[in-house]
This record gives structure tokens, C-alpha cells and sequence, in this order.
């Protein structure tokens, strides 16, 4: 049940949050039936979610992984994972997102936002506790939440 964020129970104990973020929330299922409805008058369109969005264009042109989001095929819908396990904020981002049309925006603005910077550096800090991860990954980690600290400070400035 915790393996599918769709799924997540509406509380979490500490011990289901560690087991999350010990595992890393897969995506659930296949990208390609996350169809979302329109209609236009009569007619009625399907459109699909572009992988392109899990990675993140930084100005100097290198794509980066948003590692935080994850989709369910169970919801038909996006999530940011570490916003839903540590903050409170009432982002649809949190109960499942499912607006492709807008979707662009939605996940850069999101990921700029202070709840999510927040969430993210309580995630490093909180997952740095699992000794048990190799060194080159536990650089990767350090790296990450610098350079999250990094954005923070520039935030707040
Ligand atoms: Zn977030």
C-alpha cells in the first residue's frame, strides 16, 4: 500500500515515513494511460503526460531529474512526494494533480516555492539517518541538499 502513493493513508506514522523515504516512492503503472479529458463543445480530447516533465531544464541547458515526482496510474495523477509526507501546504500537487494543460507551470512554480524547498531539505536531513547507503550516493545526497540549502538562502533573501 505505501509502495503506491495514490494509496498513502491520510496520516502517516513515523515508521511509514521512514519506510517511504527508505524506498523512494516508484511511479505506479504506465505512464501512457495518465490521460486527462477535455471537452470543447461537442467534442471530447484525451491528453496524455509527456515523460519530458520529470526532468527539469536548468538555465545552463542540463536536464535535471525532478526526483521528487512521482505518478500512480491508480489515481491517474502526479504527486510531489516529499511535500506529501512533510508539508501542510494545499497544493494539488499533495492529493494528486491530473491538469496536463497546465502542468508546465504548475511544476515550476512548485518546485521554487518555499514549502517544497522546505520539504526537500527535511527529506535529506531525515534520510540521512539510514546509514546504511553507499558513499557515492551519500554524496549525491549531501550534494542535493546544499544545493537546496543554497536555493533557500537565495529565497529568503
Ligand atoms: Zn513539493
Amino acid at each position: 500500500m505505501l509502495n503506491d502513493i495514490a494509496l498513502w493513508p491520510t496520516t502517516l506514522t513515523d515508521l511509514m515515513i521512514d519506510y517511504i523515504i527508505r524506498k523512494k516512492p516508484n511511479n505506479i503503472g504506465n505512464i501512457e494511460t495518465l490521460k486527462s479529458v477535455y471537452k470543447d463543445r461537442a467534442q471530447v480530447h484525451y491528453r496524455g503526460l509527456p515523460y519530458d516533465h520529470f526532468y527539469r531544464k536548468k538555465i545552463n541547458g542540463v536536464k535535471e531529474e525532478r526526483n521528487w515526482l512521482v505518478f500512480s496510474e491508480t489515481s491517474k495523477a502526479v504527486y510531489c512526494y516529499p511535500c506529501k509526507l512533510f508539508s501542510a501546504t494545499s497544493s494539488k500537487l499533495l492529493t494528486g494533480f491530473q491538469n496536463w494543460k497546465t502542468i508546465t507551470a504548475t511544476l515550476s512554480s512548485h518546485e521554487i516555492s518555499k514549502e517544497h524547498i522546505l520539504a526537500m531539505c527535511t527529506l535529506y536531513k531525515r534520510s540521512s539517518k539510514f546509514n546504511r547507503i553507499d558513499s557515492q550516493q551519500l554524496q549525491k545526497r549531501e550534494h542535493e541538499e546544499l544545493y537546496w540549502r543554497k536555493v533557500l538562502k537565495r529565497e529568503r533573501e
